[in-house]
């Protein structure tokens, strides 16, 4: 029902929608207005949209296993969970090896240590790093790799139609010059048609290139740092709290266990628990590997604890 919640999230759906949109937008115009004008009869018409289309292919291929892969989410219990005595609970399950593990409010249910609740999901997800409208779905632990590999697909189709609108651009300009000035009459429209396609994929491709590579910037940061943008937050306001008034700290550490800032792991390490372990070529593909830290772990949703 969460997940079928996410999907119905309107934000998303548009997001989605304007997603595959650009996407086969952008191949029509290159198809149609950049390579076919441009290198019809040349093999690089062949080579340059075969490259194209497999970058799209990956690109959709990505997408889709981040729409719809499960990003972590904690299962909800089969059974209300009574947590009246939570505090023993809680010490006791500290005592059985669950340190980190909390109480989400709302599920009602205990999650491992880095899981956050998402209010668009409905749900608490693993080491999640925020909920994203493009792929109407968490980013969490089991489906970052996607999100990540579908940004940079979507940077090189972005970077590659600019490339080549670019230059069937200034193709286009050096034909005019050199002399079929008598044909501009009959072609005017036309004319008019392909330079406004190559203005609005010029334009999507700037915007969508940019803002892909911030958050590419962003989520590798997240990950050699090891930490996440809400647990960022959080410590940054944890930081605060003890400068001002560092008395106070004492009572509300109780309620948000935060995750020890930070295991010094090698940034390697860190980037193989997102991506695999297989070779770097294989962190490109949408392929679906056990991150070292979720290998043959199955979450439950109550810890090993006696009830
Ligand atoms: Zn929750
Ligand atoms: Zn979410």
């Amino acid at each position: 029902m969460a997940s079928l919640r996410c999907r119905r999230d309107p934000c998303g759906v548009i997001c989605l929608i304007l997603t595959y949109f650009s996407v086969f937008y952008a191949d029509y115009v290159v198809i149609q207005y950049v390579l076919i004008p441009t290198y019809s009869g040349s093999v690089w018409c062949t080579l340059h949209g075969s490259v194209f289309n497999l970058i799209l292919l990956l690109l959709l291929a990505c997408h889709s296993k981040a729409v719809f892969s499960d990003p972590g989410m904690v299962p909800l219990p089969d059974t209300a969970i009574d947590f009246s005595d939570l505090r023993s609970q809680s010490s006791r399950m500290n005592e059985r090896g669950c340190e980190g593990w909390t109480v989400c409010s709302r599920c009602e249910t205990y999650r491992p240590p880095r899981a956050h609740h998402c209010r668009v999901c409905q749900r608490c997800i693993r080491r999640m790093d925020h909920h994203c409208p493009w792929i109407n779905n968490c980013v969490g632990e089991l489906n970052q790799k996607y999100f990540i590999q579908f940004l940079f697909y979507t940077g090189m189709a972005s970077l590659y139609s600019m490339v080549l609108v670019v230059s069937a651009w200034v193709w286009r300009i050096r034909n005019e010059r050199g002399g079929d000035a008598e044909k501009d009459g009959e072609e005017t429209p036309s004319k008019h048609l392909i330079v406004a396609h190559y203005i609005i994929l010029l334009v999507e491709s700037v915007l969508f290139g940019v803002f892909v590579m911030v958050i590419f910037y962003d989520q590798l940061v997240s990950i050699i740092t090891d930490e996440t943008p809400i647990e960022q937050m959080r410590n940054r306001l944890m930081i605060k709290d003890r400068g001002s008034s560092s008395s106070s700290a004492s009572s509300s550490s109780s309620q948000l266990p935060h995750h020890p800032s930070h295991t010094r792991k090698p940034k390697l390490a860190l980037l193989r628990e997102v991506f695999g372990r297989g070779s770097i070529f294989c962190w490109l593909l949408p392929l679906h590997s056990s991150p070292p830290s979720v290998g043959g772990i199955t979450y439950s949703a109550l810890p090993d604890y006696d009830v």
